[in-house]
Formats: structure tokens, C-alpha cells, sequence
């Protein structure tokens, strides 16, 4: 990957020519201006490109990763499954989940939020109602699969947020069964606060 250390002051969110919508949905979300990994990986994640992401929670990676996913939806098929984030824990996922929606809250594009713990049937819900980001936790995710609630087929971009922690866990056995069901076509994005 290219080198993602250089860094600037003078980057400002104008600079990536992000749709209006999502202009006002970071200044709905407060955000004044980029932190570094949102400086350095954001252009790189609109041109298209993998990204291999070193960064700790607080360091505004969510957003890194969710406004060039969000600029990417405002074109192309809407109420399909496009992307899908896997996250370790029901907390982590419920607060992509979030920010996606305070951040996207200006366009059309819906997330949903896929997790154990709560009933299916809202989940399966919000498949029917077509959301385009699905953020998810594997055991859930895999059970849903199971099931045929949900196809993966039409993923274009895959994030892998807290990898390290996600391995810990042991949900690498999952997260293979997972990528069977996602294209091998797509953008993959992989997030980890220790390599
Ligand atoms: P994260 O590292 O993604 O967990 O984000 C940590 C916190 O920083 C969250 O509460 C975000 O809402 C906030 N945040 C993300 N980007 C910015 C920004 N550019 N300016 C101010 N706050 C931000």
C-alpha cells in the first residue's frame, strides 16, 4: 500500500468533494475537521483501493471508513446489500451502525445494524426493506446466511473493523465461511488497532 504517514493540517473535509448530503452530515455530526487516519485513508478508499487501517478506537476511523462507503452509494442500485461491515461485538457494531446513520442521514442509504443477542425477525425486516450497509457481527450474520435471509452477492466493498480483536475471539474460522458468501470482486478494508 501506498504510504499513509504523511500527513498535512491543511486538509479540510471540502477537499474530498464528498456529496452535499454527506457534507451536511458531518456538520450535522460536529465534525469541524479530519483527524489523521481520516486525512490519510479517505482518498485513498474513493479512488477504490484496499486499505490496511492501523488505528485504535477514538481515532475517528469509523468515519474514515463511512463517508468514502457513503459518497460510493450515492450512485448505483439502491436497496441491496452493497456493503458489509464485520465487527466483534453488538457495541461496536451498534455504534458503526450509528454512524452511519448520523453521517448518512441526508441520503437514501440505509444500514442495518445484524447482531445475536435480540431477535431476528427486525433484522430480517430491515433485509426486506433493502438496506445497502449491512454492519454485522459473524455468529448472527452467518446464522441469517444460514437461514437464506440475506444474500451477499451484491457486495462491493468489505471492512473487517478490529481484526486483531476479532481473531482473539476466534471468529476466524467464521469470517472464512463469511467471505464464501461475499464476491471476490470488491474493496476489502481491514482495521486493526495492533498488527
Ligand atoms: P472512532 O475512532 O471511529 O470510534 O471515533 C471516535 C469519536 O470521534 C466518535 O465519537 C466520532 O464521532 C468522533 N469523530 C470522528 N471524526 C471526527 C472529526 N473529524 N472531528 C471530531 N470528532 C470526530
Amino acid at each position: 500500500m501506498s504510504d499513509l504517514t504523511t500527513t498535512s493540517n491543511d486538509v479540510t473535509f471540502d477537499s474530498f468533494n464528498l456529496d452535499t448530503r454527506i457534507r451536511a452530515g458531518i456538520t450535522d455530526a460536529g465534525y469541524d475537521v479530519p483527524t489523521p487516519i481520516q486525512r490519510q485513508a479517505i482518498p485513498y478508499i474513493l479512488e477504490g483501493r484496499d486499505v490496511l487501517g492501523l488505528a485504535q478506537t477514538g481515532t475517528g476511523k469509523t468515519a474514515a471508513f463511512m463517508l468514502p462507503i457513503l459518497q460510493r452509494l450515492t450512485r448505483g442500485p439502491l436497496r441491496r446489500p452493497r456493503v458489509l461491515i464485520v465487527a466483534p461485538t453488538r457495541e461496536l457494531a451498534e455504534q458503526i451502525h450509528e454512524t452511519a446513520r448520523a453521517l448518512g442521514g441526508r441520503t437514501k442509504v440505509r444500514s442495518a445494524a445484524v447482531y445475536g443477542g435480540v431477535g431476528k425477525g427486525p433484522q430480517i425486516d430491515a433485509f426486506r426493506r433493502g438496506a445497502e450497509i449491512l454492519v454485522a457481527c459473524p455468529g448472527r450474520l452467518l446464522d441469517h446466511l444460514g437461514e437464506g435471509n440475506v444474500d451477499l452477492g451484491s457486495i462491493e466493498v468489505l471492512v473487517l473493523d478490529e481484526a486483531d480483536r476479532m481473531l482473539d475471539m476466534g471468529f476466524l474460522p467464521d469470517i472464512r465461511r463469511i467471505l464464501k458468501h461475499v464476491p471476490a470482486q470488491r474493496q476489502t478494508m481491514l482495521f486493526s488497532a495492533t498488527m
